[in-house]
């Protein structure tokens, strides 16, 4: 069993730490906590151990919390760390922890991308991550579109141009921050194409991001310019299909609609891991063509993590890590059930 360890339990961190208690291959030596708080209870109540800055052990004991032991002790014991801190947090620790404990890590979106030597996405570059020891698993937004645009440049080798315009969530569900009530901020030529391109490598793409006052989901409006003639809807349709990670959704009109289902189908804490692509909005005209998909920020990183601990490692290849996260979240369950209410 290949021990890991989170640094940072919030909202990407407690539910890497779910699926890592039932991933067999994986044990999850626990994850570090600098509060003693409700989700500290929480994690003890799922067997999942903390670890507390040598500090505050006292005000956890107080508490009524028993720390398993210090941060530090958690980071010795895991031969791969996840680091799930707030944006930029990671870069702090990779150079005042990890580098002087010579520990390998995984950091999130939020971190610059030369804090690893590679950016990772499971269906796009899978083996890049083999034996690394920093690896960044790419933001929720460039996940979406990494899923979307890599199985269409894997069935045509003609795209010319990719346009998304990103309707971004101003703030997660449990967040007391987030985007101004009455305000949609945009920013032309956002950071995401960028992105995306330190994975799939040279591909044509331009972004204009909004922030909207919403928690639920992220929305993409992607146009692609073929230079021959478009897929046709069916065909768009065919190719999502086959893909594990995207659920291809006939009927749903909101993100509200999706999440109201979500709840409706029991699925814990609403999470889909999958990206939606709207077939209701798939337009093909001449070489144009364009469709909506949905990104569940908090959820659709959590697969990817999984995958880059099995690829750094190299406990197996990438069709079996693939399938073997997918079993363990259900995602194969979600997306079907899905796909079917909005059949
Ligand atoms: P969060 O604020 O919900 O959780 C961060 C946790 O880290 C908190 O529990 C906090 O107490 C803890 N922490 C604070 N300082 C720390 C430190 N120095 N070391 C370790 N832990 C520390 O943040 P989040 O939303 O889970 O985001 C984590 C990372 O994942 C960020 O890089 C973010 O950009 C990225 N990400 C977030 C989302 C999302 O929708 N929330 C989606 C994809 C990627």
């Amino acid at each position: 069993m290949l021990t890991v360890c989170i640094n940072g339990y919030g909202t990407i961190g407690k539910r890497v730490a779910d699926a890592l208690m039932k991933h067999p291959e994986i044990r999850l030596a626990g994850v570090s906590k600098f509060t003693p708080d409700a989700d500290a209870r929480i994690a003890l109540s799922k067997n999942i151990k903390i670890f507390v800055p040598n500090e505050s052990r006292d005000s956890f004991v107080n508490a009524g919390i028993t720390p398993s032991g210090s941060i530090g002790e958690l980071l010795d014991a895991a031969e791969i760390i996840i680091d799930a801190s707030p944006d930029k947090k990671g870069a702090v620790n990779k150079q005042e922890v990890y580098v002087p404990k010579n520990r390998r890590a995984i950091f999130q979106g939020g971190e610059k991308e030369n804090i690893a030597e590679v950016s990772f996405n499971a269906r796009s570059n899978f083996n890049d991550a083999k034996n690394k020891n920093y690896v960044r698993v790419v933001s929720c937004n460039t996940t979406g579109l990494c899923r979307i645009i890599k199985p269409l440049t894997e069935t045509r080798s003609d795209v010319e141009k990719i346009s998304v315009a990103l309707i971004r969530r101003g703030a997660d569900p449990n967040d007391s921050k987030g985007s101004a009530l009455n305000s949609v901020e945009w920013e032309a030529n956002s950071h995401h194409a960028h992105d995306v391109q330190t994975v799939l490598g040279n591909i044509p793409i331009s972004t204009t991001a909004f922030k909207a006052p919403q928690t639920l989901m992220h929305v993409h409006h992607i146009s692609v310019k073929f230079k021959d003639k478009s897929p046709s809807k069916e065909e768009v349709e065919n190719i999502f299909s086959n893909e594990p990670r995207v659920a291809v959704l006939k009927t749903a009109k909101s993100t509200a609609d999706i999440i109201e289902k979500a709840r409706d189908l029991g699925f814990i804490r609403n999470d889909l891991y999958a990206a939606n692509l709207h077939a209701n909005t798939i337009a093909s005209d001449g070489n144009g063509l364009s469709f909506i998909i949905t990104v569940p920020q908090e959820s659709i990183v959590v697969p990817e993590n999984i995958d880059a601990i099995t690829s750094m490692a190299g406990l197996m290849d990438q069709k079996s890590s693939m399938e073997l996260t997918d079993r363990v979240l259900g995602i194969g369950n979600i997306k079907s059930r899905l796909e079917a209410a909005f059949g």
